[in-house]
């Protein structure tokens, strides 16, 4: 269908959008398969072939953390050796030691991962709110210093599954904390997907009215409870010109078992393609991707373009 979605612009919206593909880190640590190095090196290059310029490739974790990911190095080096035209590739280290193995791998852009919550930060990184600013403090100095760019991720930013409603002022709170730390880029997690609309300009705003660079704020999206379109149009109203997404849906909800995950890569093309938004994404080269990944993972994509697609054959 190359002349579908049908082309209808809106005033208002940016007319460019970067997306941020996470499929490959977010997407297949949260998937039960385990994926050979070489499918995941090949999942990359096809998804740098649909146009995606930025590709978090992996996450230099221990091993033993996230099994999925635990070849990280090998697929790093393979993917040094490749010819990958201009893309970036940031990779996921957890602290000073995964920052040290990334540089020894030549890599250029990193990622930490906060939390916006009390209780998150003491489950998934054994520290209270307070103490993870002092975790990441030297990773980030360390990181700038050698002259990588760092994004950092804030989970729970919409809703946390033991503390409820998250404050929008805790979430700016916590957001300035990481800009101060040195940090280029936040992607703004909604980790268990109960974003809404409103909520995301509520959220958008507050940062804005505290001064902070819109510019430089990802929206991560999870579709869980089907609001992941809606949130990331709200994302483009309020400003948002980066969103982050995983090519097929990859990675279900690690608080839902079961329950879809991220934000699929083809839904959003399909939406900004129809808004005319420039994305540099071949929605067919992708979606070809997704269902090649099909086969590895022994699942269909829980993509809605993809399904459908597929359905049309
Ligand atoms: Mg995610």
């Amino acid at each position: 269908m190359p002349d579908l979605p049908a082309v209808s612009v809106r005033p208002g919206l940016p007319s460019e959008v970067r997306i941020f593909e996470v499929g490959p880190r977010d997407g297949l640590q949260n998937e039960s398969a385990v994926l050979p190095a070489e499918v995941k090196v090949a999942f990359v290059e096809r998804l740098a072939g649909a146009g995606l310029r930025t590709i978090e490739a992996t996450s230099l974790v221990r091993p033993d953390r996230i099994p999925q990911l635990a070849d990280a190095e090998q697929v790093l080096t393979a993917l040094a050796s490749r010819q990958l035209g201009e893309v970036d590739l940031p990779v996921l280290v957890p602290n000073l030691r995964g920052l040290e193995r990334a540089v020894a791998l030549g890599v250029e852009h990193i990622a930490i991962f906060g939390s916006a919550t009390d209780t998150f930060a003491r489950r998934n990184l054994n520290r209270g709110l307070e103490e993870q600013f002092a975790m990441f403090a030297p990773t980030v100095a360390r990181a700038r210093e050698a002259g990588l760019r760092v994004r950092a991720y804030v989970s729970m930013c919409f809703g946390d599954p033991w503390e409820g409603r998250v404050p929008v002022e805790k979430v700016v709170a916590v957001g300035n904390r990481l800009f101060d730390l040195g940090a280029d880029e936040l992607s703004i997690g909604d980790t268990i997907g109960v974003a809404t609309p409103g909520h995301v300009h509520e959220l958008v705003g507050a940062f804005v009215d505290a001064g902070l660079p819109v510019d430089r704020l990802a929206l991560h999206l999870h579709d869980t409870y089907g609001q992941g379109l809606a949130n990331a149009y709200a994302a483009l109203e309020a400003g948002i010109t980066t969103l982050d997404a995983s090519a097929g849906g990859l990675g279900g909800c690690p608080f839902a078992r079961g329950a879809t995950g991220n934000l699929a890569t083809e839904d959003l093309v399909w939406m900004l393609d129809g808004l005319g938004i420039a994305t540099g994404v071949d929605l067919d080269a992708l979606i070809a991707t997704s269902r090649w990944l099909e086969g590895h993972l022994g699942r269909p994509s829980v993509s809605r373009v993809v399904r459908a697609r597929a359905a049309a054959g």
